[in-house]
């Protein structure tokens, strides 16, 4: 498959500086007809690629976001810190994530920082007016409130997260969720892949049906 480039036009950094949002322009790449969630197969490293999610897109100029995790150790990590503003980007395709907001219902999004574009994502092709609520765990207490200034008015929460592979405070989360309010809901879930399974299987027992849930690991 032939691989197709992009530019970096800007980077923002949170405090600390272990997120980060990338705008791109990525001439190559048709937008206009995005109806799910996407991620785009970027090259990281030497025969490494890593898969991100555009948010915030505008077909028109070709340009999106990615929100990046970097506060790890990795291939994708690495890349997502070494990005400057001018750089070229290369990416094997774009592929849809096949999440897409059901239409007419409540949409909640449970999930970790990774997961922050693909909400985001989802979000823009909810529209104006969509019913959105959830939550997102966030391991730094800034990033918490930096989460909070940044994406007002989508009714998702930030939870302390307190340990990178268990997510109690989204188990809690749902264990305290009034499920005959939210019996129309989808719920939408993406993140650390083994906490994706784990939610899942509460919201199960809860009573939500398989038809109801879209679950994505992202990383394991
Ligand atoms: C459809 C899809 C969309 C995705 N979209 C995004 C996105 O928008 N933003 C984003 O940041 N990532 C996203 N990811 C995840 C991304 O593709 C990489 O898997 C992730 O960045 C880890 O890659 P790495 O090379 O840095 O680490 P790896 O080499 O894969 O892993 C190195 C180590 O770091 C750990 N690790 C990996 N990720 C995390 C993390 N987030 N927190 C804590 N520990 C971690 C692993 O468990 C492992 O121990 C997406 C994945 C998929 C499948």
């Amino acid at each position: 498959m032939k691989r197709k480039i992009g530019r970096v036009l800007a980077v923002r950094t949170w405090e600390p500086d272990t997120m980060r949002e990338i705008d791109l322009h990525l001439p190559d790449c048709d937008m206009s007809r995005w109806q799910s969630a996407q991620h785009i197969k970027f090259k990281v490293g030497n025969f490494t690629y890593r898969d991100y999610t555009p948010s915030g897109w505008d077909a028109e100029t070709r340009t999106c976001t990615l929100i990046v995790v970097t506060a790890h150790s990795g291939p994708g990590s690495r890349w997502g810190r070494s990005l400057q503003a001018g750089d070229t980007v290369s990416y094997l395709g774009v592929d849809s994530s096949h999440q897409q907001p059901a239409s007419g219902r409540p949409l909640v999004f449970l999930g970790d920082e990774s997961a922050i574009g693909h909400f985001l994502a989802l979000q823009q092709l909810a529209g104006t007016g969509a019913e959105i609520s959830g939550a997102v765990v966030l391991s730094e207490e800034h990033h918490r409130s930096e989460f909070g200034q940044y994406f007002t008015g989508w009714g998702l929460q930030s939870l302390r997260k307190s340990s990178s592979r268990d997510y109690a405070e989204l188990e809690e989360w749902i264990a305290g969720l009034g499920i005959e309010m939210h019996k129309d809901a989808v719920f939408y879930l993406a993140g650390y892949s083994r906490e994706v399974v784990r939610l899942r299987r509460l919201l199960r027992r809860k009573g939500v049906s398989p038809g109801h849930v879209r679950a994505q690991g992202f990383w394991n």
